[in-house]
């Protein structure tokens, strides 16, 4: 899979796309991700990537250019499936739309800044639109973080079996169980018995009760009741 992020601030996105499990997929040539600096499709000696909104108003627009140029030069190396913009109002992120973008061959994410991004970017350009939250953050980077971590987990290979992304909250609709680690005890908190047990079948049990009850009460939206 290959992920292309625009930006007008690639420093935001260097350090949270180096670590961990997502630099281990891009170790392991699972995923590439390019980082595309908007400033240097600028037309400008100032190397300008906004300009006031038309009509009046504060703050500043991302203009289409540079992002049309971005665009047009990744489009001639290869096809891309989708051109996602970072969009407050946008489709709500969801573990489903993690896993059906995790299906994705070649996508690119426009992050957006300031006011927002040209209205006709978003028209003629941009092929969905994905938001994080009903929340309002300074810029689209941390969103392209968020989608690229959800997704670059769910490659084969990025997880060790371990750690298998099925077993994750929201696969199956389900939550998470809780889990636990050494010591047995601690303070006098101890692990439950079962989990010591040494009984599979009875583990795997417990662990599907927890899911249920957990789902059933933090998140009845999701358990069907
Ligand atoms: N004026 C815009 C509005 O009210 O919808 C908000 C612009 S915001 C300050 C700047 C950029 O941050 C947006 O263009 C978008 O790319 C990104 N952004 C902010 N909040 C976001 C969210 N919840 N999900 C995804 N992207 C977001």
């Amino acid at each position: 899979m290959r992920i292309d992020v625009l930006t007008v601030l690639p420093e935001l996105l260097h350090s949270p796309l180096n670590w961990s499990i997502v630099k281990r997929a891009r170790d392991k040539g699972l995923v590439e991700i390019n980082i595309v600096n908007l400033h240097d499709y600028a037309s400008d000696r100032y190397k300008s990537v906004d300009d006031y909104a038309f009509g009046g108003g504060a703050g500043m627009v991302m203009m289409i250019e540079p992002v049309y140029k971005a665009v047009e030069e990744l489009k001639k190396e290869r096809d891309y499936d989708e051109i996602i913009y970072t969009s407050p109002d946008g489709e709500k992120l969801t573990q489903k739309k993690a896993n059906a973008l995790s299906l994705k061959n070649n996508i690119i994410i426009l992050a957006g800044h300031y006011k927002g991004i040209d209205q006709r970017i978003r028209d003629h350009l941009i092929t969905s639109e994905i938001s994080i939250g009903d929340y309002v953050l300074s810029g689209g980077e941390i969103p392209a973080v968020v989608i690229i971590d959800a997704v670059v987990r769910l490659l084969p290979g990025s997880l060790g079996d371990e750690q298998s992304a099925l077993a994750d909250s929201f696969q199956d609709d389900l939550l998470a169980p809780p889990v636990y680690t050494r010591p047995a005890e601690f303070m006098g908190w101890k692990v439950p018995d079962i989990l010591l047990s040494g009984h599979a079948a009875e583990i795997e049990k417990w662990r599907h009760e927890k899911s249920l009850e957990r789902t059933r009460r933090l998140r009845p939206d999701l358990s069907g009741d």
